[in-house]
């Protein structure tokens, strides 16, 4: 079998800094070896001199709503703005722009319609283009809290994202639900806050409660994560034994502590509140939003400087960042909250692989791993918006298979230099 030989890199592996002079060798699916040596170019081989530019792992987000469509349009109730097989339809651009955005690792955080298990079949099948994905099924929340209050009640119709439950026997029952329809993620609301309609600092589910899903998800393999937009709910679900929480708003020391003691993982996703207040768009209660973002923005540097396991993530595709935005976040987190650049490169590679439970297999650049990879036309170590300019991603390979393919753009003069 022909391969792939990718000299002259500057490599970015992933769990450490960038060597140059590298060559990757790509067989079938995997990376058959990282070395500093020249090509050992057989027939057959394609031979790519890549002059310098960078190879990296592709990225993992940790927070996708695929189904969420609500751009441009006055927000309506996620769910409600279209009948469900146009929503699908939607998520499967959302997997397509999320993978031409550098991609090709998606966690889901929740959608109606048990729609993430059919996007990872049709992907998985070669229907769609898309990143590898963890499906997870509709949020579930206490009856009468956070997302059971979206809509009025006498609208008779369930919220299509949300399940509610209530009671440790509720709350397990619903986590086998979500499991029967295809969820490997399951998503919990601790509270309301971060731009849902109850308050971030009001608990909403019971230590009981959250046991007792966590203890359910665990049983079948499953993963399971938290909505908490108070200091308490972060530090509840971490001693429950969650596995990852969304938001954190208001984290403090204590809530940093717990997650760097228990290596839970944190997606900040500070870049839909950022957003908001740029568009002057609002929701929740009057300057909730507002105090919530100067209190992250002085956390999530502390958080990543003490050893947190953090992810990147949030929520594309409602009101003001579509789908396919995300090739902007890393770049949000470098220069708006002053991550450094290898950090940030950690969150969206590694720290997505093992929170997806396959950092044996994905999350960085080493012989033997499954070859999901960049080439970037340039050194984003030194400019993260070098990822925001998606013409700059030369090519996008999962499982060594090429979803882009422009090495040709690199000048002839250097590509035939290896073969020479
Ligand atoms: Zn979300």
């Amino acid at each position: 079998m022909a391969r792939l030989i990718l000299t002259n890199a500057h490599l970015i592996p992933g769990d450490g800094p960038g060597r140059t002079g590298m060559t990757i060798t790509v067989k079938d699916d995997r990376i058959e070896k990282v070395s500093n040596g020249p090509a050992d170019a057989g027939p057959g081989d394609r031979v790519v001199d890549l002059g310098g530019r960078s190879v990296m792992p592709g990225m993992i987000t940790c927070h996708h709503h695929a189904g969420y469509h609500q751009i441009g349009k006055k927000p309506l109730v996620v769910g409600f703005e279209a009948p469900p097989a146009f929503l699908a339809l939607a998520g499967g651009r959302s997997m397509k722009l999320l993978i031409e955005a550098g991609y090709t690792g998606a966690v889901g955080a929740g959608n109606g319609f048990a729609m993430d298990a059919s996007l990872k079949m049709a992907i998985e099948e070669g229907m769609i283009p898309g990143p590898r994905l963890v499906p997870c099924g509709r949020g579930i929340s206490a009856t009468g809290f956070s997302l059971d209050h979206q809509q009025p009640w006498y609208w008779h119709a369930p919220f299509i994202d949300v399940k509610t439950a209530d009671g440790a026997d509720g709350f397990r029952k619903a986590v086998r639900e979500e499991i029967r329809e295809g969820a490997e993620m399951i998503k919990l609301y601790s509270t309301g806050g971060h731009l849902s309609v109850t308050p971030g600092g009001q608990m909403e589910i019971t230590r009981e409660e959250l046991a007792a899903a966590i203890q359910a998800a665990h049983a079948h393999g499953a993963r399971i994560r938290t909505h908490a937009s108070c200091a308490q709910a972060t530090l509840e679900a971490i001693e429950a034994g969650i596995d990852i929480v969304d938001h954190a708003d208001f984290l403090d020391e204590a809530g940093i502590e717990a997650f760097v003691k228990s290596g839970v993982f944190f997606v900040p996703s500070l870049r839909l509140a950022t957003e908001s207040k740029k568009h002057g768009f609002s929701q929740g209660t009057p300057g909730e939003m507002e105090a919530e973002m100067e209190h992250m923005r002085h956390m999530v540097p502390l958080a990543n400087k003490a050893g947190v396991r953090m992810v990147l993530g949030d929520d594309y595709g409602i009101v003001i960042m579509d789908h396919g935005s995300q090739s902007e976040e890393p770049a949000f987190y470098v220069n708006e909250i002053g991550i450094p650049a290898l950090d940030v490169i950690r969150w969206a590679t590694i720290n997505g692989a093992e929170l997806m439970g396959r950092g044996h297999e994905l999350g960085t650049v080493e012989g033997g791993k499954l070859a999901d990879l960049l080439v970037v036309d340039g050194n984003p170590l030194e400019k993260m918006d070098l990822l925001t300019d998606k013409s700059n991603l030369l090519a996008i390979i999962k499982g060594g298979e090429f979803v882009k393919d422009e090495l040709s753009r690199i000048p002839a003069t250097e590509r035939q230099r290896a073969m020479a």
